[in-house]
């Protein structure tokens, strides 16, 4: 018989988990608080470890209009020279997978069809929307706010980084730390950008689908900077940046342009002139989230965010979410049976935390300074108490490069030779 699963959240990690489940045979029904279940928002990078995860699910690159990242284009932000380079061509030979740029609309709507597709492996997915969770017991219920209640052998917490499942699992609320630094995002429509010479030369001078990570080198001390890259076959440019905190209410977009173009003053007029034609604009305030001790209480598991927030630096968050998804799909393979369900949330701890807390820690500095949070990365090493990578170079490769199916087919039958009598 396959389990009866509850997802909370349709976003990448619960999307991803569902899909996962899906095709293992199990029974999966997903419960979204908004109405469409379409995310807004801007671009992300898919690094090499989330597209290992993807490419197992079947998902098309393709259909959600991706792009290959072949190059770091570091540049001054006020002169736009390059500085720098940091060659991505080479990463499939050396992480075993591709690295992409794609706008998160699209990265959903494929996973939708992952999900819902009728003819695709196993049971589609029940998808129910406008369901908000209220909470959820260990042993398997959640509460809508409309005070419905439902039941499964397992639930997927993958409620985000506001998540109200967390506690059930955790019993403490884990404040964040605020950093001092801000987010924001902005997008331009490729053609606009295109029918203005001086924007045009910019986007040249940045490279088509080259990362342009666009440096400030007016005042060094601070943390601010603006990366730039392209999505949907190039329709679209996309930007992030990272800035001290100021005031200002980071969902009025005239407000954040405003800012914005305050808080990037010295860069160079073509960028601001990007700002001032953008749309989309948002930015929001990033905290640091502790690594939780434990993942899951009974029949209730985090994932994504809600398990595991952590800084854009790396650009981490949303693919270590589709790890844990795709953890999930392969640990449950050929469980019909509820009661193993706590031993094989026991292996996807094992299989899942540390990793992940070295990942969070090493997204709180920009990459080239992970000595600043070595001791801290120690502590989560794995085994616990052996090294772990500290220079750029290495982190990067033990990071992108990181196989989740081989981790948790390693634990597993570590765990499965555990249980056989000498
Ligand atoms: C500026 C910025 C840039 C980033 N760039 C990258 C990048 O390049 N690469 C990368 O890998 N990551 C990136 N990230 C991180 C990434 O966005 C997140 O880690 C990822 O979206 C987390 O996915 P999730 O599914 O856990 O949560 P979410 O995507 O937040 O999804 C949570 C879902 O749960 C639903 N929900 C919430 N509460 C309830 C409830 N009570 N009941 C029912 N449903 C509920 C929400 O509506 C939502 O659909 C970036 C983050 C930021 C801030």
């Amino acid at each position: 018989m396959p389990l009866k699963i509850i997802v909370v959240g349709a976003g990448i990690g619960g999307l991803t988990a569902a899909v996962a489940l899906r095709q293992t045979g199990h029974e999966v029904e997903i419960f979204e608080k908004s109405a469409f279940a379409a995310e807004i928002g801007a671009a992300l990078m898919v690094c090499p470890n989330g597209t290992r995860v993807l490419s197992r699910l079947g998902f098309s690159f393709k259909n959600a209009r991706a792009g290959i990242l072949t190059k770091i284009n570091v540049m001054d932000g006020q002169t736009l020279e390059s500085t720098a380079a940091v060659d991505l061509s080479r990463a499939e030979e050396m992480f075993g997978a591709k690295l992409w740029a794609v706008h998160r609309v699209d990265l959903h709507k494929e996973l939708l069809r992952l999900a819902l597709d009728e003819d695709g492996v196993g049971q589609p997915v029940k998808l129910r929307l406008s369901s908000e969770v209220a909470t959820a017991t260990t042993d398997g219920r959640i509460v809508l706010k409309d005070s419905s209640v439902h039941m499964a052998d397992l639930i997927v917490a993958a409620d985000g980084l506001k998540s109200v499942l967390q506690k059930i699992v955790t019993k403490k609320a884990e404040p964040p730390t605020a950093t001092g630094l801000s987010a924001f995002r902005f997008l331009l429509d490729t053609e606009v950008l295109k029918a203005d010479p001086k924007l045009a030369a910019t986007l040249e001078k940045k490279g088509s689908f080259d990362v342009g990570s666009l440096q400030d080198t007016h005042d060094p001390t601070k943390v601010r900077y603006m990366v730039w890259y392209e999505c949907r076959n190039g329709k679209t440019q996309n930007f992030v940046g990272i800035h001290p905190t100021r005031e200002v209410n980071g969902d009025d977009q005239e407000e954040v342009k405003a800012a914005m173009l305050d808080e990037f003053k010295h860069f160079a007029p073509e960028l601001l002139e990007m700002i001032r034609r953008s749309s989309a604009a948002k930015c929001w305030p990033l905290f640091v989230h502790e690594p939780l001790s434990n993942w899951y209480n009974d029949r209730v598991v985090l994932i994504g965010d809600s398990a595991h927030p952590m800084l854009p630096f790396n650009a981490q968050g949303a693919v270590s979410a589709m790890e844990d998804g795709g953890a999930l799909g392969f640990l449950f393979q050929n469980v019909d049976d509820a009661k193993l369900i706590p031993e094989r949330l026991g292996v996807f701890q094992r299989a899942r935390a540390d990793r992940v807390a070295r990942v969070q820690i090493l997204s709180n500095v920009k990459l080239g300074r992970e000595k600043e949070v070595e001791e801290q990365v120690r502590r989560y090493a794995d085994p616990r108490g052996s090294s772990v990578p500290t220079n750029m170079v290495e982190h990067v490769a033990h990071d992108y490069g990181y196989d989740v199916f081989a981790k948790c087919d390693e634990i597993m039958a570590a765990s499965l030779n555990s249980h056989v009598p000498a």
